[in-house]
């Protein structure tokens, strides 16, 4: 029963050439389901995930989460090859850290625009899908920096906790749907973006983790599969920490 469900499912995760998202997007692949791997500048990577998979339940799609018409180009072509959107995960996300007296206009904007823009675009161009189908899952990937605070990161937290309105507010627009949507408020998790973190900062982070090491890309899959099944049909407008124990 569960693979008749994940067979019928289109998964569009968005930064999904690297990281996290890669992970989640190859999760829902193994599941069984149709993945829409969206990517911005890693070309290579997203070509790399598209030679491994062997069959066509596996597409790439460039396009800026942050741009409008990128967005909108990119779903009218996923429902056309691969059908409507059944899971959209907005995981799309950059960090440009600075303390606020120094930050410019672009770190501020650029940060904003990918990460709630993102959402909202990619949200919007996929809901009348949903809708139609009267089936959706909808997750935000925020950030224990949205919920907390971290110091140089105003622009990322800002984002980070403007996911979790969003979440909230759009499950009481969607709930009788049957459309779910949920915000999951990630610790430190393994991948190319924590790499720029100072060891420091990364050493202070595991002493405050009550399981005493950062998270793998797997940890937040496994969350991701479970808000996706037919298991989390009664769960919305939630949000759900992976953070090994920091807040
Ligand atoms: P990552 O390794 O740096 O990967 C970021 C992904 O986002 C890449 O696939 C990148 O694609 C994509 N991306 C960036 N800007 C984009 C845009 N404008 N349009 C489309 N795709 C774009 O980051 P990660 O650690 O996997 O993080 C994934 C998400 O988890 C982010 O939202 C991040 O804020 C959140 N998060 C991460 C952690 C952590 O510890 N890692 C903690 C809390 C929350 P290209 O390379 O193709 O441009």
């Amino acid at each position: 029963m569960m693979q008749a469900y994940w067979s019928e499912q289109v998964a569009l995760v968005t930064g999904s050439s690297r990281g996290i998202g890669r992970e989640i997007a190859l999760r829902f692949y193994t599941l069984g389901a149709k993945v829409a791997i969206n990517y911005h500048q890693s070309q290579q990577k997203a070509d790399e995930l598209l030679k491994a998979s062997d069959s066509n339940r596996l597409k790439i799609y460039r396009a800026d989460v942050g741009n409008e018409e990128d967005v909108h180009s990119m779903v009218e072509k996923i429902e056309r090859e691969l059908g409507s959107v059944t899971i959209l995960v907005n995981n799309a996300g950059i960090t440009r850290d600075n303390l606020l007296m120094m930050m410019t206009a672009e770190e501020w904007r650029s940060v904003l625009a990918t990460h709630l823009d993102g959402a909202f675009y990619c949200t919007r161009a996929v809901l009348s899908g949903m809708l139609a189908n009267r089936h959706g899952r909808i997750i935000n990937i925020s950030s224990v920096s949205g919920v907390k605070g971290t110091a140089g990161q105003t622009n990322y937290s800002t984002a980070k906790a403007g996911l979790i309105g969003l979440t909230k507010s759009l499950s009481r627009e969607i709930g009788r749907k049957n459309i779910t949507c949920n915000a999951l408020v990630l610790g430190l998790i393994e991948t190319e973006m924590t790499e720029k973190v100072d060891s420091e900062v990364l050493a202070q982070y595991k002493t405050l983790t009550a399981l005493k090491r950062f998270g793998k890309t797997g940890d937040v899959a496994d969350m991701v599969e479970f808000l996706s099944s037919p298991k989390a049909g009664y769960i919305t407008g939630q949000v759900h920490v992976v953070d090994g124990g920091i807040l």
